[in-house]
């Protein structure tokens, strides 16, 4: 870290306190070169996430957006806002840990519709219906089929645990 000052590259850290719940790290620094103190931050970067959406336009990635369309399809169900709020909460998580800053809207659909597969079957077939735009029953099938073999294997793993 360069001194603020001089800009010269012989500095030392003389204090490091956690601030903000270990958010932060605050680091009080001298420059051994004209004396000046100064003061920097570390902090956890989080990348805005940028959606892609099927017709190329990128948009930044809105929690609230995600939240009403969950809360939509789970309307009437026995899903509570908390669940809705951790399905979202894990979403976003997963994104901020991927590489790529720039995520797909299908992408997304992909990863709510796993979170509802095991919280409730009418709330994901409901989003579902909306975010595959299903054109036929065929394509609506395959998808209550894949429910199905997933809740199966979830119960295995469940008993060999
Ligand atoms: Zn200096």
């Amino acid at each position: 870290m360069k001194c603020s000052q001089c800009a010269s590259a012989d500095t030392k850290v003389i204090e490091s306190r956690d601030v903000t719940e270990g958010q932060a790290i605050r680091r009080r620094r001298s420059c051994n070169a004209c004396g000046h103190r100064f003061t920097t931050y570390e902090r956890v970067e989080h990348p805005q996430i940028i959606v892609i959406k099927n017709n190329g336009v990128r948009e930044l990635f809105s929690r609230e957006k995600l939240l009403a369309g969950l809360y939509r399809a789970c309307e009437k169900t026995t899903v509570t806002n908390l669940q809705i709020e951790q399905v979202v909460a894990d979403i976003e998580k997963e994104l901020q840990q991927c590489a790529d800053p720039e995520v797909s809207t299908s992408k997304i659909g992909d990863l709510v519709m796993e979170g509802l597969a095991n919280l409730n079957e009418v709330a994901y077939v409901r989003f579902a219906s909306v975010y595959r735009r299903f054109t036929d029953i065929a394509g609506f099938e395959q998808e209550l089929s894949q429910i199905k073999e997933k809740k199966t294997s979830t119960k295995i793993k469940k008993t060999k645990v």
